[in-house]
């Protein structure tokens, strides 16, 4: 047996009941580094284009990180990878907790759930035991009260994930969540978890996770842990682009930070091993009629901007809404585009309350909302077509309501805080995200920008001096609203993104003024799994990382014209805008080395990165040149 970090495969059949155990080789582990990397390649041996997402054949991968469950700073992460119900095509989205940690403890990385059962069924594992069990009084029962069914039943050190009634009924962008408050929101596996009849996977596990360097690695992690400690602090004090102006742009005074942190009880729902004061606040509500209601993720924008975008107007009903979401096991980024896909339609008459079963909308109603997303998990009338997104509802509702789609590579993205997603002087923050290969408009840079703060200036990023001057020129002239350098800074931090995907730490310490980067990042690598690699070759490995990614979509046929920006729902494209973006997709693609008419990878590029197999995969298929 190879000496190394990685955990074991775990690969379970449940047509067959059959579950095998197989060892990660090194070379794997070097090459692809875990979380993502092995989601995506095997995935991308597994899956072809002609899958259904609902068929036997697609598979749901499970995978952490080396560095998941270690100690290492922010090390709680898990990657969630399947063929994606919604865009056909890649689902991938990576969540924390203690789950990933306990699979670690209980001797494995990764599972692979291959295959349907003929009834419902939940996997548990036990220190090295994995049984498939009946679930049978858990299908129709929602998510957290399965987690607390199950808790009862194995006790409560274990962690368990587990679909809603969105997953069971094959709602598209369904999730699955764990540890009550986490989900690997944006992969689509709660619907295909709901195909297998897996409602949950439960998981205890006492073992050590042991370094193979003990001593370089808890120097490491000490050291580490300093910085995103520091780095963590000063992103919250104020400075001309600090945080805190980004989470104040845009929101109304009553859903402001301040009276986000009235409800406030504190830290709750953190990731293992994470020293961060980051977004999983909890809140609790103490009056009104959602007193007693305990939400976590209190401040993060994203919540609060998705569910005001449809009309939700106070902090209690926001998180209400975000409750039903977790319990039903819907991605809410997805499910508030689609209901404010509906509104839309209602409010330019396309589709009239008979096409709603009767729901109207009104600003400051949550109700309707509630409703919504009720019929939609359980497919009921309207549900039923809204389950589907809306390019399909779209096409059932034919007239112009294609007009009001806003999707990217089939996915709806999210709505950021308004004004913070798309500025028209070119903000950085998010409007590069159409070039992520799962689609939505969320990326790897949007919180990358150059963000001059006195507390923690750039000089201070974990990030090689040539490409931090390459990217935000000289400190500290930097400016955020420039397009100049950021076609280099989408490739780099794409490849970092991959790289902190592939170790199983979290994307914030990254995030938050690169206090982890990618030479602390080697250190702990190389301590943990005694595989030595230096920062050049781990961002080597995310460029490896990133293109098998793009790789998996341009086999299904996507291209440069899938990299675009979908505007606003309903609004006629911005020709002036659309010309800017076309000359910077040329200079990122010529970045990536990628054929730029075409925006895929090439041949020799494939090749140069060690995918030889896929170059010729792609090939053979007529996709790349
Ligand atoms: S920063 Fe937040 S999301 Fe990231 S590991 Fe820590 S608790 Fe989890």
């Amino acid at each position: 047996m190879e000496v190394h970090g990685y955990g074991k495969i775990l690969d379970i059949d449940l047509s067959s009941g059959r579950i095998t155990e197989r060892e990660v080789a090194a070379e794997f582990g070097r090459r692809f580094l875990g979380g993502r990397g092995f989601g995506h390649k095997l995935l991308y041996d597994e899956v072809g284009p002609d899958v259904d997402p609902y068929s036997p054949e697609n598979i749901v991968v499970f995978a952490n990180g080396p560095l998941t469950g270690t100690g290492a700073p922010c090390g709680g992460r898990t990657e969630v990878t399947t063929r994606h119900p919604l865009s056909q095509s890649i689902g991938t989205g990576n969540t924390g907790g203690v789950w990933g940690a306990r699979l670690k403890h209980a001797g494995f990385d990764v599972i692979v759930v291959r295959n349907q059962a003929d009834r419902p069924v939940y996997v548990f594992i036990d220190d090295g035991k994995v049984e498939i069990r009946d679930a049978g009084q858990l299908w129709g029962k929602d998510a957290r009260v399965t987690n607390d069914i199950l808790q009862q039943e194995l006790s409560t050190g274990t962690a368990v994930m587990a679909i809603g009634q969105a997953g069971e009924n094959l709602v598209r962008y369904a999730l699955a969540l764990n540890d009550y408050y986490h989900v690997a929101g944006r992969c689509g596996a709660g619907g295909v978890m709901g195909s297998k009849k897996l409602k949950a996977i439960a998981v205890r596990g006492s073992g050590p996770a042991l370094p193979v360097r003990p001593e370089a690695f808890h120097q490491a992690v000490r050291e580490a842990r300093e910085r995103v400690k520091a780095g963590d602090e000063a992103n919250w004090k104020p400075g001309p682009t600090s945080m805190k102006v980004f989470m104040d742009r845009g929101a109304k005074p009553e859903l402001s930070r301040s009276e986000q942190l009235k409800y406030s009880i504190g830290k709750g729902a953190i990731c293992y091993g994470c020293n961060m004061n980051c977004y999983n606040d909890m809140g609790l509500v103490r009056e009104g009629k959602y007193a007693g209601l305990k939400e976590s993720n209190i401040t993060r924008t994203m919540v609060i901007g998705n569910f005001a975008s449809v009309g939700v107007d106070n902090l209690p009903a926001i998180w209400k809404c975000k409750d039903v979401s977790q319990r039903l096991g819907i991605d809410y980024a997805s499910s508030t585009r689609v209901i404010a896909f509906v509104q839309k339609l209602l409010q330019d008459g396309i589709i009239t309350p008979r096409d709603t079963d009767g729901i109207v909308f009104r600003q400051g109603d949550e109700e309707p909302v509630l409703k919504m997303l009720d019929k939609i998990a359980r497919r009921e009338g309207i549900g039923d077509i809204l389950a589907d997104g809306t390019e399909r509802a779209a096409k059932v509702f034919g007239k112009e309501a294609e007009k009001y789609v806003r999707t990217v590579k089939g996915m709806e993205g999210g709505a950021a805080v308004p004004g913070a997603d798309r500025n028209p002087e070119g903000s950085n923050w998010w409007f590069l995200g159409f070039t992520n290969p799962r689609g939505d408009i969320t990326t790897s840079t949007h919180w990358s920008a150059a963000q001059y703060n006195p507390n923690w200036t750039i000089d201070e990023y974990d990030m090689p001096a040539e490409m931090k001057r390459k990217i935000y020129g000289e400190c500290p002239e930097q400016v955020a609203f420039t397009w100049d350098g950021k076609a280099l800074m989408l490739k780099w931090f794409e490849d970092l993104h991959a790289v902190v995907a592939g170790l199983g730490v979290c994307f914030f310490p990254t995030h938050m003024r690169l206090a982890m980067g990618p030479d602390y990042l080697s250190r702990l690598y190389s301590a943990y799994t005694g595989l030595d690699m230096g920062p050049g070759e781990l961002m080597e490995a995310g460029d490896r990382l990133h293109n098998i990614f793009k790789a998996y979509v341009v086999r299904h046929g996507l291209t440069r014209k899938d990299d675009f920006d979908p505007g606003e729902s309903g609004q006629a494209p911005d020709k002036a805008y659309n010309h800017k973006i076309n000359a910077w997709l040329d200079e990122y693609y010529e970045l990536r080395g990628w054929d730029v008419p075409t925006g895929v990878p090439t041949f020799e590029k494939l090749k140069s990165l060690g995918l030889d197999d896929v170059a010729e995969d792609l090939r053979r298929r007529g996709r790349i040149l």
